[in-house]
This record gives C-alpha cells, structure tokens and sequence, in this order.
C-alpha cells in the first residue's frame, strides 16, 4: 500500500506542509542547527559566492553529521554529476575508531569542503590518462545536502587533479555567474540599484513512460539499450489522442502519488503530473528555481521516477524515443532571468511597449540564441534525441524562436520606426457560460512546435532530451546570453541616453536577427525550406551537430566568460562523440544478439509448423488447397533469408576498423551501422506481423504499450 492511502486510513495527522523537505537540510534546519553566526556566514557565501571559512565549515559538517545521523544515517557521500550525465556517489562511513576500541561518529569540515574519489574510470575524453587517477569533489554550498537511504548527500563539483573540469555542475554554475555579472550592468543602468545578483531561473518538465516490469524483462533491447530496436507498429498507435490528459490508470496514480512523496520530502517541489500524448507516456513538472537547484533536482526526479517504479513493479523508461512510430519524450527546459529580489527580467508587464529592461532582455536573448543556435542545438544532442529531432512529433533540429502576436508586431514596429506607437491589445473572452465574468485572454496563442517559444514571461527549450542532464542545455544559453548582455551593456554603458540608445540597439538586434523569430508551424516542410533560404541551419544528427562545441566562436565565449576551457571542450567534444560509437555499438550487438538467438529460431519454428501443416494435409489424401500455408512458407522463408543477410552484413560492418578520427568513425556510425541496423528491423518487423503470436519471441508493441492497468 502506498505511504498516502495509509496515511488517509488511520487518519494520522502528516500532511504534505509537515513534511515537506524534511530530508533536505535546508535553510530552515541549517538556522535552526547552526549558531547564528556561522548560520550568516554559510548565508552569505550562498548568496553572494563567497568563499568559506574553515571555521563555518567545521561547524556545518559538524551539524549536518548530527542531523543526518538522528535521521538514521550511516555514510555520508559526495554526490557529483560527471561526463555520463547522470550523477555518481562513493559512500564512507562516519565512524572513527576510539581506543578503547568503540566508535564515534565523525564528520569534519575537511571532508566536507572537498572528497577524493578515484577518478580514472569516468569520463574524461583524454584530459587525463587511466594512472593519473585522482580527481575531486568539492561542495557547493548553493545545492542543499539531503538525506536519502541512510546516507547524507552533498552536491558537490567534480574537477581533475591538474584542476580540470569533469563534469557538468560546474561550468553551469560559472555560466549563471557569468550571465549574473553580464545582465547586472543592464539591470544597474535601468536605475536598480540594490538587487545584488541576477539568477538564472528553471522548469524542467520530465517526459517518461511506464510499462510493465514483466514486459520488459523479456526484451533485451529495452534491458540493454533502453529503447526498441525491433517492434511492428500496432493497430492502435496515439492517432484517436485519447491519451493525452487521460484518466490515470490506477496502477499510475497510485506510482505518481508514491513519487511525489519522495520527492516532496526531498524538497523537489513536483506540481504537475498527467498522461502525455503516447499510450504509456507521462509528465512531471516541477515548480521553477535556479538553475542549479532545478539541475540537481532534476537528476533526482530521474532517478527517483526509475526506483519508485521498481516499486510498483513497473520501469521507467527515459530514453528519448523507447517506441518507434509514437511520440518520443523531452523535457521541456523552461528558462528565465530574475534578480535576487525576486523580479523576473522576462515579464513583459501589461506595457510591453513602455517596459523597456524587457526589451532589452528579449532582444538580448534574440541576439544570443541566432549567434549561438549551432552551441544550443549541440547542447541537445545525444545519441536518443537523434531518433526524435526532427522527427514528425518534436521540434525540429532547427533552431528558432516563437515570440507570438503581441511581441512580434511590438518588435515589428521597433524596426520599422525606431518606436512602438500601439499595442495588439489581447482582450477577453465573454460568453462562455451564463455564470462565468469574461475571463482575460493571454497576450498571444501556444505555439507547440517551436523548439524555443515564448511562453508569457519565460522562454521554452524543447528540444532537450529527456534522459540526460540539463546542465549542458542551461550552461550553454547561459553563457550565450551572458555574451549578448556584454555586448549591449558596453554599448549602453557609454550611452548619454539610456533610453533612446535602447531603442536604437533593440531596433538593430532585430533587423540583423529577425531571421530566428518564426511563428508558424515548425513542423511543416515549407519551414525547412523557408528557414534553408533564411540561412539557418538544420544539424540532423548529433554527429552534424557536435562539431559546434569546438567551433571557434564558441569556444571563444566559453573562454571569455570563464565556463569551459579550450581543453575542456575539445574533451567533451571526444567524451560525446566517444559516447554516441558506444552506444550505436550496444544497440547494433543487441540486435545481432535477438536476430540470431530469437527471431531467426522462432522464424525456423514458424516454418517447421508451416511445413507440418502442408505434409499433414497431404498425408489425408483430401485433395485440398494448401496455397495459404505455401505462401506463408514462401514468405516467411524469403524472410529469414533477409535477415540472416542483414546480420552478416551488419556484423561485417561493425568490425571494421575505426574510420579516421573520432569524428570521422562516428560519421560511419550514422551514416552506415545505423542503416544496417534499419534495414536488419525492417525485416523482422515483417516477419513479426506474419508468424504465429505464440511463437513470437519477444512482447510486441501492443502488448507492451497497452499492459499497465
Ligand atoms: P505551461 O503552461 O507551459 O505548462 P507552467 O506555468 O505550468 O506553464 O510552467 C511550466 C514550467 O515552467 C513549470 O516548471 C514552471 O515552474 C516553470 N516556470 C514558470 N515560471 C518560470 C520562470 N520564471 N523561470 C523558469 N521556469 C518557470
Ligand atoms: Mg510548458
């Protein structure tokens, strides 16, 4: 029984705002635990980066150790988010070894501050060789520790012994500094003068599915790969859309309800949940925060989604396209700028026309996302999002930006005339039901199809895959703003006046980047061709697509703004490209591994039965017609036949020599292992909707995606 329909029977009195964030040693526990000086000193280095002092440290390991104990804690872990993209912990106990051979427990403000994991076997796209295996982690005190499994997680950063960095929390926190340092000289020359800090602001809604365990454990594509390499489409696929913001299945209510207790005691705060369009597809969104803190929590709603299912003896899948032939998952990353005093620089206010900070921040964000489209795009690549980009049901691999009605015409009259003499007003919508006031229409329609839309005081990226980190997508149009804001802000900064000057950049941003604002239907073909003759680019694949890590003007910015060296994206650059041979690699011996111990059996089975039938009917001596099973014969024959081609050819292939340099192999990836692999499922698909359903190896589409109940 899950913990919420306990907690309702015996009517015990816990309710969601008692127990919220009880595992996470926030701010409210560190004030009650901490004296109240070290309480303000651990306060304002959060708040304003400032470095700690040893003292503080000591002090708040110390509390944290006694914190977590009384909760049952054993260990305590560093818990880092390395080149894998998903996070990683080595757990040590607190105890220490007394004389009189007993143990105390033990936490010091060293361990705190910085761990020492070893560090050869992770990621590291040849920053360092496996014997140079040190590496470390160090605390950022800007993610609150939690309580989990009777351990005490510490967020922390993950750097190489030479001072590298390895992995993905920190270039996401230098690029919020970054942008902060940027977008706070506009924010001071529009008269601000007390916000201290601008903060990068995140939603990140999750996409998953959930099937049955049962299912899944009889498909070594899904245990192996975490997606479907073979499957014939089913009769019923999402064309009726009777999913979509469906009833909840029992089963599912009763999955999401566990979750969100989870995760509510982690202090994630999970808001929203539905089905999505897919059968067996589902939503979770939580409320916004900094982008670092939405990163984190980010990673544990993943992990949490897949135990919580385990649970229910169901998976999670969070691969970006586990089913061919239905909608895909992503997460659609919604991302704003707020100072410190909690104003969102995004918010158009009732004004647009007259709020002229926003224009200043919409236009930076226009500069920023036409200059850096290729970074953001390469920022959204891996080896699943290749299987959705692009496709018919996501956004495609076109970067550009919806704005809606209002805006546009707001930007439209700015570059024709240097000012806004009207705005589109949005009205109401009156009459719907006798007993309803006239209720106030948004300033313009959704646009779903954008792969970066303005969504009223945030923009939407939604192109980010849904199984990896948000850490890259975030840093990388962190730091593209960052640049856009310095540019406008030494223009401005130079201004005699502010205000015309304003209107002048504005007007200029959007002459020379009005190419990227597009407001229709992104996934027609006359938007390929249209945005072909606009000059945007269209990088299908992340083989196309990853070469804009290390391309010269990108590395420069990084550079500038202190989030990634040269050496370090070039490292990454090898680290995903490494990643994505490996896992065509995995996905193309899967399928090798099926074919021959699977399909072609059961094909050979089928025939036999087949045959048995034909000499069965001939041993009667009734003259009856067999074409039928003849054909079957015939076809299922001509079958096999195509797929024992189709594995030699593929197993050919993929022991070939490595094709040049890493990008050059990956290229072979794309362009010919997954094509084998294409036509390889093209033949067992075929074969699947001929033979007999009891002979079929594997669980098909329908069963798999109509099964959770
Ligand atoms: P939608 O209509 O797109 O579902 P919601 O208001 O539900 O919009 O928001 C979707 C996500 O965007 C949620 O995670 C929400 O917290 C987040 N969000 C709202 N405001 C902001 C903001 N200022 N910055 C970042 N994310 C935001
Ligand atoms: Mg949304």
């Amino acid at each position: 029984m899950n913990k919420n329909s306990e907690l309702e029977s015996n009517g015990k009195k816990d309710s969601v705002n008692e127990y919220f964030g009880e595992n996470v040693f926030n701010e409210s526990t560190m004030r009650q635990k901490l004296p109240k000086m070290y309480f303000k000193s651990l306060k304002k280095s959060i708040d304003e980066g400032k470095p700690i002092d040893p003292d503080t440290a000591e002090v708040v390991a110390n509390a944290m150790k006694d914190w977590a104990v009384e909760k049952g804690a054993t260990h305590f872990t560093h818990w880092f988010q390395p080149m894998t993209g998903i996070t990683a912990e080595k757990h040590d106990a607190f105890i220490s070894p007394q004389n009189d051979g007993k143990i105390i427990m033990e936490f010091s403000g060293k361990e705190l501050i910085k761990g020492e994991p070893d560090a050869s076997s992770f990621p590291s796209g040849g920053l360092r060789a496996t014997f140079e295996a040190r590496g470390y982690t160090a605390w950022d005190c800007t993610s609150p520790a939690f309580y989990r499994d009777k351990t005490l997680y510490i967020p922390t950063a993950f750097y190489s012994y030479t001072g590298e960095v390895l992995d993905k929390k920190t270039p996401l926190l230098r690029s919020m500094d970054a942008l902060s340092k940027q977008a706070m000289r506009i924010v001071t020359l529009f008269g601000n003068t007390t916000a201290k800090r601008v903060i990068t602001t995140v939603g990140a809604e999750q996409e998953y599915f959930l099937i049955s365990k049962d299912m899944y454990k009889k498909r070594k594509d899904l245990v192996y790969t975490g997606r479907t390499l073979f499957g014939a489409t089913p009769p019923k696929g999402q064309e009726l859309e009777d999913h979509y913001f469906g009833t909840l299945k029992e089963k599912v209510a009763s999955f999401m309800c566990d979750l969100d207790e989870e995760l509510w005691k982690l202090g994630v705060s999970s808001k929203t949940k539905h089905n999505e369009v897919a059968p067996s597809q589902h939503e979770l969104a939580p409320i916004f925060s900094s982008s670092n803190i939405a990163t984190d929590h980010n990673q544990l709603i993943m992990d949490s989604l897949k135990k919580v299912a385990m649970r229910h003896d169901l998976i999670c899948l969070l691969h970006e396209k586990p089913f061919a032939g239905v909608n895909g998952s992503g997460k659609h990353n919604n991302w704003s700028m707020g100072t410190d005093e909690g104003e969102n620089l995004l918010e158009p206010s009732a004004t647009p026309h007259t709020n002229l900070r926003f224009l200043v921040f919409l236009a930076a964000v226009i500069k920023a996302v036409d200059e850096y489209a290729d970074i953001l795009r390469a920022s959204a690549a891996n080896p699943g999002n290749d299987h959705r980009l692009g496709a018919n049901e996501a956004p495609p691999a076109i970067i550009s930006i919806f704005l809606g009605d209002q805006l546009s015409d707001i930007l439209d009259q700015i570059e024709k005339t240097g000012a806004v003499k009207s705005i589109k007003e949005s009205g109401v919508i009156s009459n719907l039901l006798s007993t309803l006031p006239s209720l106030p229409k948004d300033s313009t329609d959704r646009n779903r199809t954008s792969p970066f839309a303005f969504t009223g005081n945030k923009f939407e990226f939604r192109m980010v895959p849904s199984s990896a980190s948000i850490a890259g997508p975030n840093f990388a149009l962190n730091t593209a703003v960052a640049e856009a804001l310095r540019q406008i802000a030494d223009k401005l900064e130079k201004s005699k006046d502010v205000e015309a000057d304003s209107f002048n950049l504005v007007q200029e941003i959007v002459k020379k980047h009005k190419r990227i604002i597009f407001n229709g239907n992104n996934y027609s073909e006359d938007w390929v061709k249209e945005a072909n003759s606009r000059g945007l680019q269209n990088l299908k694949s992340l083989v196309e697509a990853i070469p804009g890590i290390i391309a010269k003007k990108n590395v420069d910015i990084f550079e500038k703004h202190s989030v990634l060296s040269k050496v370090e994206l070039q490292s990454r650059f090898e680290i995903i490209l490494e990643g994505y041979i490996k896992t065509v690699k995995i996905e193309a011996l899967t399928m090798l591994k099926m074919a021959k111990r699977q399909f072609l059996p059961s094909g050979i089975e089928f025939i036999t039965i087949v045959s048995n039938s034909i000499n069965a009917v001939k041993t009667t001596g009734v003259k009856v017609d067999t074409s039928v099973q003849e054909n079957l014969l015939k076809s299922s024959s001509d079958l096999l036949k195509s797929i024992q081609k189709n594995v030699d050819v593929l197993e050919k292939n993929l022991s070939s020599e490595p094709h040049g340099d890493i990008l050059a192999h990956g290229k072979y990836y794309k362009e010919t292992i997954m094509s084998n692999m294409a036509d390889l499922r093209a033949s067992v698909d075929s074969l699947e909707v001929i033979v007999d359903h009891n002979v079929w190896p594997i669980p098909t589409y329908g069963q798999i995606l109509y099964n959770v109940d």
